[in-house]
């Protein structure tokens, strides 16, 4: 019997750690499953954690040279610059091939426990390392969860799968291995890189020769808020992946769009985040009979946003949704004053509107946010077989 929602979680998750003053602190993690059970959402859901993945499994994305230098530097801490290990982004930690590999194999057997029907719905909020290049550490991203997990799913023939990224930055990676691959649509809605790391995620940049169409790209102004965000979600996702008509559903929910996160300049709310997940999960159940992975990603205001983001995520998923005026719990407050002096925000909305004018309503050419969804319809909607105008 097919159960509704499968959370990939240990506290060995924890361990994917680079340490004091780096922004992506595990403790985002463990605020989210506190604020997530406390609000009662996982109660029905199966928790499971995971062993790390095997070389195998990792260099089905991975060159054995890259995995090689990561569990060198795991070992005896050598920096290996050339592949991204031992920079300022990614520095070594003890145990990073472990707790890299573990995050892998949790996303990827989450990704065929869908596929086999063994349960709907599964979220992996240590997942989504979107970064990570075949040979190389990036942005935070050791191994590529999300491209080996896909990898997976393809070796087990299913023949279409996309990939939704809303993370503040471009999902290059992902982007990257499945670059010249028609069986695989990434489509990536984030800040351009024209201020922002990785520089990467123009609207031309719409897939490889033998697989166009297969890449989409929305970069939107540095400054967007949830009107301009929403629209750009509703003007090209739901329209590609209808298109598309994918057998199963990945998606990345990076949470550093929000107006409070420090190292992006998107100004988007909790609330609108809300809304594109159940967009996404809604999709899911339209288009590929609900099998959806989805996954986290960045975020750093990890008191403020991430545990209200992703625990909304986890409610979307666990059927369970949480109504955005639902207050934080005050032992969750509590714990997080405790432990950082800072007890967090008191409600699970910030009060946004969440509100947007749909594409169809018109396009306003000197609206910036406008141009960037025109260029990106422009650019790949009819490879896709959609109207620039009227889809
Ligand atoms: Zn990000
Ligand atoms: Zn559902």
């Amino acid at each position: 019997m097919t159960q509704l929602l499968r959370v990939v979680w240990t506290p060995e998750m924890l361990r994917y750690d680079f340490g004091r003053g780096h922004p992506m602190s595990p403790q985002r993690l463990e605020l989210t499953m506190r604020l997530a059970r406390e609000l009662g959402v996982l109660e029905d859901a199966q928790l499971v954690g995971a062993q790390p993945a095997s070389d195998e499994l990792l260099q089905t994305v991975h060159e054995a040279e890259y995995v090689a230098a990561v569990r060198r530097a795991d070992v005896d801490g050598t920096p290996d610059a050339a592949r991204g290990l031992g920079t300022e982004d990614d520095p070594v930690f003890p145990g990073m091939h472990e707790a890299s590999a573990r995050v892998v194999q949790g996303t990827t057997d989450a990704a065929l426990a869908v596929l086999d029907g063994a349960v709907l719905h599964a979220v992996n909020v240590g997942g989504g390392m979107h970064h990570a290049m075949p040979g190389a550490a990036s942005g935070f991203c050791i191994y590529n969860d999300a491209a080996v997990a896909i990898r997976a799913l393809l070796a087990r023939g299913v023949e279409r799968v996309a990939y939704v990224d809303v993370d503040a930055h471009h999902g290059d990676g992902v982007q990257a291995v499945f670059w010249d691959d028609p069986r695989v649509l990434t489509v990536s809605v984030h800040e351009s890189g024209r201020r922002l790391f990785p520089g990467t995620g123009h609207a031309h940049e719409t897939g490889g020769v033998h697989a166009p169409g297969s890449a989409v790209n929305v970069p939107l102004p540095a400054g967007t808020s949830d009107a301009g965000w929403l629209r750009a979600f509703d003007a090209v996702v739901p329209a590609v992946l209808r298109e598309f008509a994918p057998q199963v559903l990945v998606t990345q929910h990076g949470c550093d769009s929000h107006v409070m996160d420090p190292l992006t300049h998107l100004r988007v709310s909790v609330d609108a985040q809300r809304v594109v997940a159940e967009r996404l999960h809604g999709l899911a159940h339209e288009v590929t009979d609900g099998r959806w992975v989805a996954l986290g990603g960045g975020g750093y205001a990890i008191v403020d946003v991430v545990p209200r983001a992703w625990t909304h995520l986890l409610a979307i998923a666990a059927h369970r949704p949480v109504d955005p005026a639902t207050a934080v719990p005050a032992a969750w407050q509590e714990h997080a004053r405790e432990r950082y002096g800072r007890q967090g925000p008191a409600s699970m909305s910030d009060g946004a509107l969440a509100a947007f004018r749909t594409w169809h309503s018109g396009y306003d050419p000197s609206d910036e946010v406008d141009r960037a969804i025109r260029a990106t319809r422009t650019a790949v909607f009819p490879t896709l077989g959609l109207d620039v105008d009227h889809d």
